[in-house]
């Protein structure tokens, strides 16, 4: 098992009816990653989030969180919204919170954490139904906070929110990243996710059509995963080697390369055998995000 793995997501299939909306849908978010899951508008990634989170149940397949299969203790790790959320409209924030805060076994004494982070501690004392939907949205987001969870999930977050909303959404997210947090959020928006995310998972029809780093995705340029037999040999390789741009550790022997723009896969393999590395598996990451998801969006 890895003891880095948030959620781990296995061959996850859901029918409704006769209708297919996840296909054997396989996935791996690690501790501190900021997960976005891409898909154009049906691709299932409500579907996906509302099992994790035991709203919906699967078909067939499973999922782990923190390597275990789920029970109220891991619940109670994971700060989500996925449906709208339900305050009382005629209650103020402050009580709706309190609510919350009751719900989740916690003390009060957050609430004010919580929407200073959402920007709304000047309407502390405002009725819900008086906020705009931009500003409920901002509530919405700041109340999975409560409670301090580990990892937080969230379903297209910025809908209703205006720019502003938008960049303090994105200092939210990053300030949790920084405390070492896990964010798994879905979205259909492209420049979203290459901007808030290190990780995505683009979702095309309820399959997984490819995962990675945004930054290597981005680049453009061939990202290839290799398992060795001798750690300390292939580093030493790898680091006098012309054809590659950056190498790293990914986990026990195994190194995460991005190679030069013209190199090729085959021809490190070649180069890493020549110097006597015993490559056992050699996986390349696919095409860019750019060119893979308007793809799909066609
Ligand atoms: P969006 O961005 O539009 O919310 P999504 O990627 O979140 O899309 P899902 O909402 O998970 O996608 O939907 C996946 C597929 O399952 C779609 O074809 C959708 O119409 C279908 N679907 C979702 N919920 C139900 C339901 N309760 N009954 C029947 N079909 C459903």
């Amino acid at each position: 098992m890895d003891s880095d793995s948030v959620l781990t997501i296995r061959a996850l299939t859901k029918n409704y009816g006769s209708l297919n909306a996840l296909n054997k849908l396989a996935l791996n978010v690690q501790k501190g990653n900021i997960y976005g899951l891409l898909g154009p508008n049906g691709s299932g990634k409500t579907t996906t989030l509302s099992i994790v989170m035991g709203i919906l149940r699967q078909s067939s397949g499973h999922f782990y969180w923190f390597n275990q299969k789920p029970d109220h203790r891991s619940r109670l790790r994971i700060g989500s919204l996925i449906e709208e959320p339900i305050f009382y409209p005629y209650l103020t924030l402050n009580d709706n919170l309190k609510i919350l805060a009751r719900i989740k076994g916690i003390d009060d004494d957050q609430i004010n954490h919580v929407l200073g982070s959402s920007g709304l501690l000047k309407r502390k004392y405002s009725r819900f139904k008086a906020l705009s939907s931009g500003l409920k949205q901002r509530l919405a987001i700041g109340a999975t906070l409560l409670g301090d969870p580990d990892v937080l999930v969230l379903d297209e977050p910025t809908k209703s929110l205006d720019p502003e909303g938008f960049s303090d959404l994105r200092a939210i997210i990053q300030q949790e990243s920084q405390k070492g947090k896990t964010i798994i959020l879905a979205s259909h928006i492209l420049d979203e996710v290459e901007k808030v995310c290190t990780h995505v998972g683009i979702l095309k029809s309820g399959e997984l059509v490819m995962e990675g780093k945004v930054e290597d995705i981005l680049s453009g340029k061939q990202v290839v995963y290799i398992t060795v037999e001798n750690e300390d040999e292939a580093r030493k390789a790898l680091a006098q080697c012309p054809l590659i741009d950056k190498f790293e550790l990914e986990r026990s022997m195994e190194f995460r390369i991005m190679l030069h723009k013209n190199s090729k896969p085959a021809e490190l393999n070649q180069y890493l055998f020549s110097q006597g590395v015993v490559v056992s598996r050699l996986i390349k990451q696919k095409n860019t995000l750019e060119s893979e998801f308007l793809q799909l969006m066609k």
